[in-house]
């Protein structure tokens, strides 16, 4: 068996997907190593895969964009999942992750990741899920074999990481009962755990049996990606008694995992209040000595479907410069529907955003220097310049074709009267009144 990043790391050797992801992010390899070596930072690399693009998440990187994609049991094409991978993918999504629940989801999974160039994650538990439905009409007849079988599936067919829900016990659903939510489990895995769990009156079999998750993710590299069942999926539900008696399970896992050399990320919420974000983070980071945290959103109003994007965006900003390093994305489709293409890009542009405001803010290094020289170009009107600059070069330009001024060097927002312009005549002379 061949040693994971982590276990690499350890031993003080350097991979390739090492050496890639310090190159792109402008580290020192070693240091790089080092932060692998004590869990800081993961590499998603399957043995059984290997993307085109690794992509590194944790202290000191990028923070990183995931889209999410998958089929629904209304809207189950492979064809469009593939066109939403095209979509995230040129959007310049870091990750995707597959969360189909409708068709044949092994035949979307194989399309997904044969034509994707980047790192891609899977969440297991729904094709136990939906195997059970599908056989016994009933997803907690699945047995926990079913859900390590699913796991090991995953791994095998080369997904990067997986989300395991294994901070769903018995005793995290009391805490959920003893302080009723207003919109209770909005997570699926966590949903099928916890009625798995009410209705065999069992412990939920990826905690009781994590060694052997760990095992199955050792034995390909897959990063385990601990998720949340229990995020808030409300404001009115945020840090609750329940979402830290989850969080103090999976830090727990987490340390177990890295002392097995397996890689480990911790999910997080969710539907957060603004004033609460940045403690959300901290606290996390507190209570696992610094592992990667990947958060989904945070959604930071519940009135705004069809722009969550925007509520995402405003979140993830603020939640990555408080220290988390991978953004799930949301689409303006959450809450309504299911993403399209159209959606997966505004959804990957609109954390893209989020995440550079954030990275500035973190003060990584080169991260400024992109808006310094599109202010460059601004102040000189050099419009080709600010065009190839801009996160969407196409929407840029559509724009500008759209209103377009009579003079060239201006936009028609303010014609002659353009600041730049009238600073620039004025030097040379030639303004005319
Ligand atoms: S015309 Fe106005 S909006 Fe357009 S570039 Fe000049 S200052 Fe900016």
């Amino acid at each position: 068996m061949s040693l994971t990043q982590l276990e690499s790391a350890r031993q003080g050797r350097i991979t390739e997907a090492m050496k890639q992801v310090a190159a792109d992010e402008s580290m020192d390899v070693e240091l790089l190593r080092s932060r692998i070596a004590e869990g800081k930072v993961v590499v998603p690399a399957n043995v059984n895969r290997l993307a085109t693009r690794f992509c590194g998440v944790g202290q000191g990187l990028r923070t990183k964009v995931n889209a999410n994609l998958g089929t629904s049991m209304d809207m189950a094409s492979v064809e469009n999942e593939l066109k939403k991978l095209d979509a995230a993918v040129r959007a310049g999504a870091d990750a995707v992750m597959d969360l189909s629940t409708g068709g044949d989801l092994r035949a979307v999974r194989r399309a997904v990741m044969e034509a994707c160039p980047v790192t891609v994650g899977s969440v297991p538990i729904y094709e136990a899920a939906a195997l059970a439905a599908r056989k016994h009409r009933n997803v907690t007849r699945m047995t926990g074999d079913d859900m390590l079988e699913a796991v090991r599936t995953h791994c095998r067919d080369g997904v990067d990481f997986v989300t395991v829900h294994c901070g769903v016990t018995r005793e995290v659903i009391q805490w959920l009962r003893r302080r009723p939510r207003v919109c209770d489990i909005v997570s699926r895995g966590g949903t099928f755990l916890e009625a798995w769990i009410e209705t065999n009156g069992q412990e939920n079999p990826l905690y009781e049996r994590f060694d052997e998750v760990m095992d199955i993710c050792r034995e390909f590299d897959v990063t385990l990606s601990l998720g949340d069942g229990l995020r808030p999926g409300a404001l009115a539900d945020a840090c609750d008694p329940a979402q830290i008696a989850e969080l103090q399970v999976l830090s727990e896992l987490a340390r177990r995992a890295i002392d097995g050399g397996v890689q480990v990320m911790l999910e997080g919420p969710g539907h957060v209040p603004l004033a609460q974000v940045q403690t959300q983070i901290r606290l996390q980071k507190e209570m696992t000595g610094g592992l990667p945290f990947y958060v989904l959103g945070p959604i930071v109003t519940d009135v705004a479907p069809g722009y969550d994007h925007i509520t995402s965006a405003i979140g993830g900003a603020i939640a990555a410069a408080a220290g988390a390093d991978f953004l799930c994305y949301v689409t303006p489709s959450e809450h309504l529907s299911l993403p399209n293409a159209e959606d997966v890009w505004t959804g990957v542009v609109a954390t893209r955003i989020a995440a550079h405001a954030a990275d500035i803010a973190k003060g990584l290094p080169g991260a400024a220097d992109w808006d310094r020289r599109m202010s460059e170009a601004r102040a000189a009107q050099d419009w080709k310049t600010q065009i190839e600059l801009c996160i969407d070069p196409h929407l840029a330009q559509q724009k500008r074709s759209a209103g377009k001024s009579q003079n060239e060097d201006v936009c028609s927002m303010c014609g002659d009267y353009c600041v730049f312009k009238v600073r620039k005549d004025r030097a040379i002379g030639v303004r005319k009144p």
